[in-house]
């Protein structure tokens, strides 16, 4: 049986990356006063249309949807922003805190053409601001993106920031730039053809050169803004220059999702080839209310979880780990020293790996080496009949036999030398 198309097993020798980022992220979004939430994998079809949006393509070609057996319709969700805005609504944590500040880290889905960089089902981890309309929230999420990347040894990279303004900035300037490209229309790549009437604004995203080209000469969104959307973006302007955070201005960056207002950025690389986006983030004033919240201003971020390790995976060195025991036995004899031993080293927090072949010694020690064990434990008919065990250190070889009667003290010593190393 193969794992279905777009989807990945992510298998212990991986896994100890995932345990990395995930304990990396829980100590260091704490020191901001992040804290994680988690939110339900399925949430109602009409929460992501009313959210990102009819005309994206996330929810018109992407989402995972299906009717549950009680007519319900259900999606998996393919991003983390509007299942927190539901959260946040349903579970009323305006009531509590003034300012929330949340992470996450989970599985997302949504139907794409699978590439490197690109499943159907990935995972995102991202941070939310909820509460705020200081652009000093705005600077905060991207000075936490920032050092959360340095911190993980992660340097090619560079961010870009653009302000979209508000919904009339942006619906005026839409009109103008449909007017541009109209007559130019025949020589725009398909998919931008068909975005024309439903979502314009996604067109200056075109990857297509030709369509760069004809953009080249288009009217420009910033022309557009109003003195509080400017005025908004050059406080973060400043504030990041203060951090010494580097950003370039893209005026060409769109966010694919439709509640995005005033502030979207994008952290990309040129290192992982087309999918060369690893965090996509922006203010989003307005989606609290319009899911039936409070007015709640908000900013937040996400990164692709698949695309930062592809990145970052080589740099880092993370020690696997090994049994620091391995208990070798043979005999029919030897089952109370041998469950004796491994309730010690269990109690203890030493680690251990049980032979369960019960095949003979010279086998059981170089399967011992092979997992990297330090020491073995060896329980044979001798032992059995002299009340001993034997323990024989890997490194040089030498081998002792203890009475059982100082059992404790020899798992004393273990424990000792363990933790040492
Ligand atoms: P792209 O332009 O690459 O499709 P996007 O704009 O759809 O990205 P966002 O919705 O902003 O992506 O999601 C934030 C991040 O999640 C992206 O920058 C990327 O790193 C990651 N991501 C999005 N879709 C996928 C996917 N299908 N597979 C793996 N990672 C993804
Ligand atoms: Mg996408």
């Amino acid at each position: 049986m193969q794992q279905l198309r777009g989807t990945k097993d992510i298998l212990p020798n991986d896994i100890i990356f995932w345990q990395y980022l995930y304990d990396t992220a829980s100590k260091f979004f704490t020191l901001s006063n992040y804290h994680e939430i988690r939110t339900p994998i399925i949430e109602s079809s009409t929460l992501f249309k009313r959210s990102i949006g009819n005309a994206t393509d996330i929810v018109n070609k992407e989402m995972y949807s299906f009717i549950d057996q009680g007519s319900r319709e259900i999606t998996l969700r393919p991003e983390g922003t509007a299942s927190i805005a539901r959260s946040f609504i349903s579970n009323q944590l305006y009531n509590s805190k003034k300012i929330n500040r949340l992470w996450y880290l989970g599985p997302m889905f949504r139907y794409e053409r699978p590439q490197n960089g690109r499943q159907r089902q990935f995972h995102q981890l991202g941070i939310e601001c909820i509460g705020s309309i200081n652009p000093m929230a705005d600077a905060e999420v991207i000075r936490i993106a920032n050092s959360f990347l340095t911190k993980l040894k992660c340097s090619n990279y560079k961010i870009e920031i653009n302000s979209i303004g508000n919904i009339e900035e942006r619906n005026k300037y839409k009109e103008k730039l449909v007017q541009y490209l109209i007559p130019y229309r025949g020589d725009l790549d398909k998919d931008s053809q068909q975005k024309l009437h439903v979502n314009p604004l996604k067109i200056l995203d075109s990857k297509n050169q030709k369509t760069q080209e004809i953009l080249r000469r288009a009217p420009c969104l910033q022309e557009y803004l109003t003195t509080d959307s400017i005025k908004h973006f050059h406080s973060i302007c400043e504030y990041l220059d203060l951090l010494s955070i580097k950003y370039s201005i893209n005026p060409y960056l769109i966010r694919g999702l439709d509640y995005y207002n005033y502030t979207a950025f994008e952290i990309k690389t040129n290192l992982l080839g087309s999918q060369d986006t690893i965090c996509g983030g922006g203010r989003y004033d307005l989606l609290i209310k319009q899911l039936g919240g409070p007015n709640t201003p908000s900013v937040g971020w996400a990164i692709g979880v698949e695309r930062l390790l592809l990145l970052i995976q080589n740099n880092l060195i993370i020690e696997r780990n090994k049994p620091y025991i391995y208990i070798a036995h043979r005999g029919q004899r030897t089952q109370n020293t041998v469950l004796k031993i491994i309730s010690l080293l269990e109690e203890q927090e030493i680690s251990f790996e049980l032979n369960l072949e019960n095949n003979n010694f010279q086998k059981q020690l170089k399967q011992a080496s092979k997992v990297g064990a330090q020491a073995c434990i060896i329980i044979g008919d001798d032992e059995v009949s002299n009340k001993s065990i034997t323990i024989k250190w890997l490194s040089n070889h030498k081998q002792e036999n203890i009475s059982l009667i100082n059992l404790s003290t020899l798992i004393a010593r273990l424990k000792d030398l363990s933790s040492i190393n």
